[in-house]
């Protein structure tokens, strides 16, 4: 049970997409949902969204007229379940004033307008970028920059080792912070010393669990990693709390709440994130800490 109710002015966080690759269907992928890789990260009420798989057309249809006048989506990088969502993106057509802003980090510093565009023409998709009612501003930049926004927000940012690469991102308000680390593969030896120092101590961290650790000499290579190697960093580098996400399409809800009850033994605060699931994390109060994080068990709201 959750013993307050969420504040305008925490830093909140919502799953809108938890599968990685491809979506998930049927009634064995009711409790983890089907979705591709989404996440509305809010400082306050300062909306930032995370990667837009399938998931974002959820959101999109949550925020409808509501949405701001500014969206910025941040990209961990541009495989197909983290952009497939976005044609599907309702407030880019419900409002010419409107802007829309990508940000991607994995391309020498190269923005994703081409590869979006590449996306938005036919015979892919009908409708070009440049013909939908809201305007799109496209920022590259290299993974491991510091992203500064012109409303003052602060976001940091980290390479990871992915096909292609991948950007993790570092989100604090409040006094509490939120590392997004898909997609990446774990390095040998484990944990690598400089993504536990972007890490440390942050109050959560969203970790690719793609495979167990059965499946994952198998899947060497592709760029993923386990819940294990999720809990390893997390400890080592003091985070509070573990949300497993970029789930294996795969794996029904009996496997993965199977593994959750096993990581919950090594990492009581780990758990496995669930589509729309909603983490609302206090500001920290005078140096101290206003209310122990509960993410696993926060429901969705
Ligand atoms: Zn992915
Ligand atoms: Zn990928």
């Amino acid at each position: 049970m959750v013993s307050r109710v969420p504040s305008s002015d925490d830093l909140r966080i919502r799953f809108w997409g938890t599968r990685g690759s491809t979506c998930a269907s049927g009634p064995q992928f009711v409790e983890f949902g089907g979705h591709t890789a989404c996440v509305e990260i809010r400082c306050g009420e300062r909306l930032f969204i995370v990667d837009a798989g399938t998931g974002i057309a959820a959101l999109g249809a949550e925020l409808g007229p509501s949405a701001p006048e500014t969206i910025d989506i941040l990209l961990s990088h541009l495989h197909l379940d983290h952009i497939g969502g976005l044609p599907f993106f309702k407030p880019a057509l419900l409002s010419k004033t409107r802007v829309i802003r990508t940000y991607c980090g994995n391309l020498d510093g190269d923005s994703a307008m081409a590869p979006l565009e590449r996306l938005f023409s036919p015979p892919l998709f009908p409708v070009r970028l440049g013909q939908l009612p809201a305007r799109f501003e496209h920022t590259g930049f290299r993974a491991g920059e510091t992203l500064t926004f012109d409303d003052g927000s602060v976001v940091q940012t980290h390479s990871l080792s992915h096909p292609g690469g991948a950007t993790g991102y570092r989100f604090s308000h409040g006094g509490r912070s939120v590392c997004y680390i898909s997609d990446l593969e774990h390095s040998e030896p484990w944990p690598d010393p400089d993504l536990t120092a972007f890490v440390r101590n942050a109050d959560l961290m969203i970790y690719d669990g793609m495979f167990s650790e059965a499946e994952y000499p198998n899947c060497r290579g592709w760029g993923h990693s386990t819940w294990h190697k999720g809990v390893e960093l997390a400890q080592a580098a003091g985070v509070k709390a573990l949300a497993i996400f970029h789930l294996y399409p795969g794996h029904d809800d009996a496997s993965i709440k199977a593994a959750e009850a096993e990581m919950q033994i090594l990492m009581p605060t780990a758990f496995v994130a669930r589509e729309r699931q909603s983490v609302s994390l206090a500001p920290v109060l005078g140096g101290a800490i206003a209310e122990r994080p509960k993410a696993a068990k926060v429901p969705a709201v």
